[in-house]
């Protein structure tokens, strides 16, 4: 553990998808002094305020998984909240933690920040290599821009700042909307209430062929704990200055959305047919990620589809 067990971590976004896994697997591992503040607590849009928790707490650590996140809708109808909420979110956190002089921060991102047509699995080096998809690009251009700064506060102040971009990722507290939601959340609700009005079949968007990866959440907290306890040398050889400081999270694997539909319906029990609506678009054929630089360091995801659907599964249906 390069992190001592006693360190002054600071998770920012504790409550959401990925903030809550990280929470959850700190307090396993055993640390005990995790700092968290809620929305109403602490404003991470405001500056002063910011600025003000960070020099009360000195955290040593800290954790950047605070954004403001959505689907294709949402960034579609709010494209300006997405750039600037994002932009104003990280820079007051970076800019805190340098004032501080946090020891080490992990800046989260998504693989969004990957050309539209980058090469199948997409290595960190496709960065800024081709144009985004249009239409998360105020969330992308933002996100890209914390790990340009991460990078230039490196070099500027040799802090030591690291950016993760995981894949898409899955686990409990998702939105399960399903107008809003991603793939996985929607069809563990369609097929839990299919199976529950003993429907004989459920209706899958688009034609079944796009192909995702998928992480657990848990298993992203794993690798992103994993990362903040590497040793110096390690930690260090991703402080490249020939590149920015970014490493993929995925689990370098990836399923058609037919297979993903099949093993929901194989955890849930549901034996009707799968429908799928073709009216509906496909979007990107693959989004893969290339996570040799992760394997090379050693971690591993551990958490398989079927099992990680199970665990989301008896969590979500208390309430779906
Ligand atoms: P993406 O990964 O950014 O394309 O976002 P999504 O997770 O929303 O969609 C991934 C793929 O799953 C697309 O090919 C969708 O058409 C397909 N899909 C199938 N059924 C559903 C559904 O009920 N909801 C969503 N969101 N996607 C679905």
């Amino acid at each position: 553990h390069f992190m001592p067990l006693d360190a002054r971590i600071y998770i920012a976004g504790h409550r959401g998808l990925v903030g809550s896994a990280i929470h959850r697997g700190l307090t396993a591992q055993g640390y005990t002094n995790i700092l968290t503040r809620t929305r109403t607590e602490l404003d991470l849009l405001d500056h002063e305020a910011v600025a003000k928790f960070f020099a009360d707490e000195k955290p040593e650590y800290v954790f950047l998984a605070a954004a403001k996140v959505g689907g294709i809708l949402a960034n579609n109808t709010y494209p300006a909240d997405f750039i600037r909420d994002n932009l104003t979110i990280q820079t007051n956190i970076i800019e805190s933690s340098r004032d501080v002089d946090v020891t080490r921060l992990l800046f989260l991102g998504s693989s969004c920040i990957y050309p539209k047509m980058a090469p199948q699995p997409m290595p960190e080096t496709c960065l800024l290599t081709g144009p985004l998809e249009p239409t998360n690009r105020p969330y992308a251009l933002a996100k890209i821009a914390g790990i340009e700064m991460c990078w230039s506060y490196n070099r500027q102040y040799g802090t030591k700042y690291l950016a993760a971009m995981p894949t898409n990722l899955y686990g409990p507290g998702d939105n399960f909307d399903l107008k809003n939601s991603h793939v996985l959340p929607a069809l563990i609700r369609k097929t839990a209430e299919a199976k529950a009005a003993g429907a004989k079949d459920i209706t899958v968007w688009g034609t079944g062929t796009p192909r995702r990866e998928l992480l657990y959440s848990d298993d992203l907290a794993e690798a992103c704990i994993f990362l903040m306890n590497l040793d110096e040398t390690k930690f260090g050889s991703l402080m490249n200055e020939d590149g920015p400081p970014l490493i993929n999270i995925g689990t370098g694997e990836d399923v058609t959305i037919r297979e993903l539909a099949e093993v929901v319906s194989k955890v849930l029990g549901f034996e009707g047919e799968l429908v799928f609506d073709t009216t509906k678009p496909d979007g990107t054929p693959r989004k893969l990620m290339d996570v040799t630089r992760l394997h090379d360091l050693g971690w591993h995801h551990k958490v398989g589809l079927e099992e990680g659907i199970g665990r989301t599964w008896e969590l979500a249906k208390t309430f779906l």
